[in-house]
């Protein structure tokens, strides 16, 4: 290609990646999300990703990086796209991110599945409805996750596996975040099951504000049974009680302190995975 023609395809290319900003997307979310207002999302400065949903929304990502800092944190809200709150606690906490990050370099991913949570209806699953969290390559996946779907849920719609792991453009992204970004703690929202659960290789988190530790069970091809038992990354499963209203701004507050102290006393960048853990798999 003559060099003249391979200058306008870069500047076209880059005109383009840079069209995509914090402020179009911030259109989208303050139209969806609860208890978000436009400054709250724009002050969050989102970033495209490069990776780009099913249907060719942007995922956004913003990094909080203090000077020296001793832990990585993936945060992912609306992996469900029907879970409006869990992007907007993740916002929020972006911003106390921002005003303290206390030596822990941040990552937040608020929306993972974009297509899910600006469909009208909203819905659980991707653009092409697999479910995003029983998509990652769990042990045995192809028998597991197909026989779970098939026989436990039987074949609920809103569970639906995927054909193989890693189909899904998100669910692909956020596999490569977590070899990338190699995070001490992965902390994923979700809602609206009103309890917190936790699995990995260190001691878990008893209570978040209001919400307690009640180890549901995992699920094959879920992230906490990928991340937590077979990498050893601690995943702690923030299940809010609502999928369509936030807790308070102090109860949203008192669950970032309650988090941040967790973190504190349990997570040394020294954790390294021990032997990965089996549990059984259970309904919830
Ligand atoms: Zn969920």
């Amino acid at each position: 290609m003559p060099f003249r023609f391979q200058l306008v395809f870069i500047i076209a290319t880059f005109l383009i990646a840079s069209s995509v900003t914090y402020a179009s997307v911030c259109d989208d979310f303050y139209s969806r999300l609860p208890n978000v207002s436009r400054t709250l999302c724009e002050t969050a400065q989102l970033q495209p990703s490069g990776t780009r949903s099913v249907q060719g929304r942007p995922l956004m990502l913003r990094d909080i990086t203090p000077v020296l800092p001793r832990l990585r944190v993936l945060v992912v809200g609306a992996m469900h796209g029907d879970e409006f709150s869990s992007a907007s606690v993740a916002l929020h906490w972006l911003k106390l991110a921002q005003i303290n990050p206390e030596q822990t370099h941040w990552r937040f991913i608020p929306v993972l599945n974009p297509d899910g949570l600006m469909r009208r209806p909203a819905r659980r699953a991707n653009a092409h409805g697999v479910d995003l969290n029983r998509n990652f390559p769990t042990f045995n996946w192809q028998r597991e996750a197909r026989a779970y779907w098939e026989q436990r849920t039987r074949k609920d719609p809103r569970r639906w596996p995927g054909k193989v792991p890693l189909s899904e453009p998100e669910s692909k992204y956020l596999f490569d975040q977590l070899a990338s970004f190699k995070p001490h703690v992965i902390v994923s929202i979700h809602a609206p099951y009103g309890v917190l659960d936790f699995d990995g290789p260190v001691m878990p988190p008893t209570q978040l504000g209001r919400l307690y530790l009640n180890q549901v069970g995992v699920f094959p091809g879920s992230l906490g049974n990928y991340g937590g038992l077979q990498n050893a990354m601690p995943v702690v499963t923030v299940e809010l009680p609502n999928a369509l209203r936030t807790p308070s701004d102090t109860e949203m507050l008192t669950m970032w302190h309650d988090l941040r102290m967790w973190m504190d006393k349990n997570i040394t960048p020294a954790v390294r995975p021990i032997a990965p853990v089996r549990r059984n798999q259970l309904d919830g």
